[in-house]
């Protein structure tokens, strides 16, 4: 047993190795190649299945090619990780409805050249089998893992044996350390909510994914920003692919943004509430629904299977203390100004500025606010947000928000 799992492991380590060489390899022959050929296409998942009870489960998909996998478990709660390399998911959801050991399944896009299966279990899991076999006509191939419970002795083992290197923990990204920002422009951050494996909500009649309607919206307000003069405006994600909470904020940083404005549309039991609302951040949630709100969102990292990191030293420095109490106070100014720039003109919630917990909004020195603008849930609204003209409206309207902001911050000294 000890080979064998060192042997995985080792096969592991190799796997991110060989996925890295064949990115530089991919990347090389995008830029090399005049004549068009392009990087690697996605692995296609084409089809899946589940069987099982609560003491084994079977899993099996099918790829249109060999796919290479590493396997990992994470805890509170117990995950088991697949890591696949870029795969297109073209999967019926009803094919991997949970079952068996398994409560929640989800898959979806990491970061570029990456994709990932994640098994939430109801218990301490071990995948005691995984393999892949070509299918006999040799133009298909099938993943089999097997799950067993097991005892929580045993997964503490399987945790603490685990090889889980900082590049398998970081998801991967394609972005610039530090993009120079033109000297005194003002620059925002655009946050589109979800993406890749995690979905965010669905929509209550078109069955419309939040992560998609997050994006189009998030394009949008960039392009609209991007027209102010003095102003610079990116997205933190421009595709279909995951980020976890902490690497929005350090996007955000990195690229020395002013603002940081994450963008979302989730959902309710109370399928007639609707309208917009401007969240920042705080301890204290101002109701339940906020606390509420801010609970799922926080979910992101766990939904795709990245374990909780320690905070950050820094957050215990007293100037970053300072730093951030000083940063709240413009959070909360531009909350006002987006709210009162909105009224009259869209639709907002009772008490439409509220706050809560949310992990995105952590930056210490970035003002942020989320955006909350209007609820997949509720049918109206759902139609709204799907509306092109809506959301150039609603671009327009927070652009002269943040005009305002930005006026009254200079003149504050911001
Ligand atoms: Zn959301």
């Amino acid at each position: 047993m000890p080979l064998a799992k060192r042997l995985c492991s080792l096969r592991s380590v190799m796997w991110w190795r060989r996925s890295l060489r064949a990115v530089a390899f991919a990347v090389a022959a995008l830029t090399a190649s005049a004549a068009g050929v392009g990087a690697a296409e996605p692995l296609l998942a084409f089809g899946a299945r589940i069987a099982g009870d609560d003491a084994r489960t079977r899993i099996v998909v099918e790829f249109d090619r060999k796919p290479e996998f590493s396997i990992h478990y994470v805890a509170n709660p117990v995950r088991v990780i697949v890591d696949l390399p870029e795969t297109s998911f073209g999967l019926k959801p009803q094919s991997l409805e949970p079952r068996g050991l398994f409560d929640a399944i989800r898959y979806g896009g990491m970061g570029v050249g990456t994709s990932r299966l994640v098994l939430s279990a109801k218990g301490p899991v071990e995948v005691s089998h995984a393999e892949v076999k070509a299918e006999e006509d040799g133009k298909s191939f099938r993943l089999v893992l097997d799950a067993e419970r097991i005892d929580q002795a045993r997964f503490d083992e399987l945790l603490g044996d685990q090889q889980w290197t900082g590049t398998v923990r970081a998801v991967k990204t394609d972005r610039p350390v530090a993009a120079a920002k033109e000297p005194g422009a003002f620059v925002i951050a655009v946050d589109p909510g979800h993406g890749g494996i995690d979905t965010g909500a669905i929509g209550s009649v078109t069955k419309t994914e939040e992560k998609h309607v997050t994006l189009a919206f998030a394009e949008e307000l960039v392009a609209t920003l991007k027209r102010e003069a003095g102003v610079e405006a990116f997205l933190t994600r421009d595709r279909d692919e995951f980020l976890s909470l902490p690497q929005r904020v350090q996007i955000a940083r990195q690229k020395g943004a002013n603002l940081f404005i994450s963008v979302h549309a989730d959902t309710l039991k109370q399928k007639d509430i609707r309208g917009a609302t401007v969240y920042t951040i705080s301890d204290k949630a101002s109701d339940h629904l906020a606390a509420n709100l801010a609970e799922r969102e926080n979910l992101s990292d766990e939904i795709a299977g990245i374990p909780l990191q320690s905070e950050p030293a820094e957050v215990a420095d007293i100037l970053i203390d300072l730093t951030r109490r000083e940063t709240q106070a413009f959070s909360v100014n531009l909350a006002r100004t987006v709210v009162s720039s909105f009224e009259g003109q869209i639709k907002l919630i009772n008490n439409p500025h509220r706050y809560a917990g949310f992990r995105v909004l952590q930056a210490p020195d970035v003002p942020s606010i989320l955006l909350e603008l209007g609820f997949l849930s509720n049918k109206d609204d759902e139609k709204q947000l799907l509306d092109p003209e809506w959301r150039k409206k609603v671009s327009g309207l927070l652009a002269v928000a943040v005009r305002r902001y930005r006026d009254t911050a200079v003149a504050n000294g911001g």
